[in-house]
């Protein structure tokens, strides 16, 4: 079970080709296109980004899917009334090839409110892509 789809994308990406007057990518053009189409992201930075929609929109089997299998979770626990403010990417770097598979490292800082408490999560995440599908491995 996951929210419903909003008509602006969360992670306030998209090419700015796709950026609506106001600010924010339509979610279908934006993170929809991975959460509920199945196209799968072109880099990490898509990946990143669709992972923190799909914290926003509370979606766990997104969130399982896009996790590399040795660092997957059993559950992912959302906090309960968790407001999410937004997400800014600082950095965004390929780190080459391992074992015939892409990496990345994308250093980014999300806000989010818990319980009338803001929260600044930063972290640096390395990526690897397994045949076409980025994967979440940890935080660096
Ligand atoms: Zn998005």
């Amino acid at each position: 079970m996951s929210l419903s789809a909003p008509d602006i994308c969360p992670c306030g990406g998209a090419p700015s080709a796709l950026k609506r007057k106001g600010g924010g990518a339509a979610y279908q053009d934006c993170c929809g296109r991975y959460l509920q189409n199945g196209l799968l992201p072109p880099d990490a930075l898509h990946l990143m980004r669709s992972r923190y929609t799909a914290f926003v929109l509370e979606n766990q089997a997104y969130l399982k899917h896009t996790w590399q299998a040795a660092h997957r979770p059993e559950s992912v626990n959302f906090d309960e009334g968790a407001k999410w403010l937004g997400l800014e990417i600082k950095d965004f770097v390929e780190t080459g090839v391992q074992n015939g598979q892409a990496t990345a490292e994308v250093e980014f800082v999300a806000r989010v409110r818990v319980a009338g408490k803001a929260h600044r999560l930063h972290e640096r995440s390395c990526f690897v892509c397994e045949e076409g599908q980025w994967r979440y491995i940890e935080a660096v």
